[in-house]
């Protein structure tokens, strides 16, 4: 068995030569051309907003979402811990501190905890949020929807309203995930806080190569994201330039990848949840194993596949099985570093991190690619029954 079965790949199509060829033919590769503007316009419509702005990366687009809510130096943003570092980083960026909050068992942020912590370790001066230790302005949070599965933004939306926070949605690995039930009812990931972020990295569940898009439904912040994205050019003839800016617009090419992938999402996420449920139905009779839920009030779009190994009950723990499963040409990784354990966040604040320690310490990803096939899951499958309890302890 030499075949690899990749954790998640791109799943493009040659129709997108088609676009290709014409940014060539005409010239239009950099940062101006049609596909720009069709592929904002279809994802705002898709997303159900009136208007999107691409750029270069998520991280980008995370980075000018700070900007544009005048979050810089001084102050303070809730993060996960339980993240791709990506998601944090752009808080440095701007220069501000982030602390960092506990995942709950969607592996999203824990909103109980949210609100305990600035109940408890805040105070209000002036009408701003202070925290007690560190004497910094909260004024910010940043939440993931981990794996594309919808993080409670009820809850987080009676947060900021009470403390009057801002709430930017790092949306990276959620497009195409929105709720079912409860106040945001069909409304999608991403559109829902002050500002959102998609990612169309080439792992994300639709990829232009590299790119991201800021969705908001203020539209002033996303003219200013704009503005930012091409060096603030206020009077663009006379090159007059009053604010610092980034060469972070999104260019044609990457566009013209885009307008075809935004199309096939659907088709995407059809067949993420029917390899889903392919692997639920044969884990579910595997002892020690158990694939982790997607919010069943919500259509997640199924973007990645967590698998929890019990050591004791399974008879082989997370780390090993995962290299058995990489030497066997099956591509699975574990759950990100913890970013508050991160060299360059150690010194910061992290409010009773609990959870996230049993997740990083058992959690694996297993193949998800939107091309995988049946037989794939199959063979995975079977490689995890084959490894059960064949271990001599
Ligand atoms: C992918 C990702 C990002 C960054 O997106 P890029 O387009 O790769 O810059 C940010 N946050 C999370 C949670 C991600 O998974």
């Amino acid at each position: 068995m030499n075949k690899v079965i990749p954790l998640s790949v791109p799943n493009l199509s040659l129709d997108i030569l088609k676009n290709i060829k014409e940014t060539i033919e005409t010239g239009w590769v950099s940062t101006g051309g049609r596909f720009i503007k069709e592929f904002e316009e279809k994802t705002a419509k898709y997303v159900g907003v009136e208007k999107a702005v691409s750029c270069q990366s998520g991280t980008a687009g995370l980075h000018l979402a700070l900007r544009v809510l005048g979050i810089g130096s001084g102050d303070e943003v809730v993060v996960p811990t339980v993240t791709f570092i990506a998601a944090v980083n752009p808080v440095r960026y701007v220069g501000a501190e982030p602390v960092f909050m506990d995942c709950d068992d969607t592996l999203n942020m824990d909103m109980d905890k949210l609100e305990e912590f600035l109940e408890n370790e805040c105070y209000y001066i002036d009408g701003k949020l202070m925290n007690k230790k560190t004497n910094k302005v909260i004024k910010a949070v940043i939440v993931v929807h981990v794996f594309g599965n919808p993080a409670n933004i009820e809850k987080l939306m009676e947060i900021k309203e009470k403390y009057n926070l801002r709430v930017i949605e790092d949306a990276t690995e959620a497009i195409g995930s929105y709720y079912l039930e409860g106040k945001y009812a069909e409304r999608y990931c991403g559109t829902i806080g002050d500002i959102g972020v998609y990612s169309f990295n080439a792992n994300k569940i639709i990829t232009t190569g590299g790119g991201g898009m800021v969705v908001s439904n203020d539209k002033e912040l996303l003219d200013k994201v704009a503005f930012l994205s091409v060096q603030a050019k206020t009077d663009p003839l006379y090159f007059i330039h009053d604010e610092v800016g980034y060469n972070y617009r999104m260019t044609n090419i990457q566009a013209a990848f885009g307008v075809d992938q935004i199309d096939r999402l659907e088709g995407f996420i059809e067949t993420k949840i029917r390899n889903y449920k392919l692997y639920k139905e044969a884990i579910e009779n595997i002892e020690g194993l158990t694939l982790l839920s997607f919010r069943s009030d919500t259509r997640a779009n199924h973007w990645f596949y967590s698998v929890i190994v019990d050591k004791e009950k399974y008879g082989m723990d997370r780390d090993e099985l995962l290299r058995k499963l990489n030497d066997n040409h099956i591509q699975t990784r574990p759950l990100w570093g913890l970013i508050h354990k991160q060299k360059p966040y150690m010194e910061n604040q992290a409010y009773k991190i609990e959870k996230a320690y049993y997740y990083e310490k058992n959690l694996i990803n297993v193949p998800c690619s939107s091309n995988l096939a049946d037989e794939d899951v199959e063979i995975v499958v079977e490689r995890l029954r084959i490894y059960k309890n064949r271990v001599v302890r």
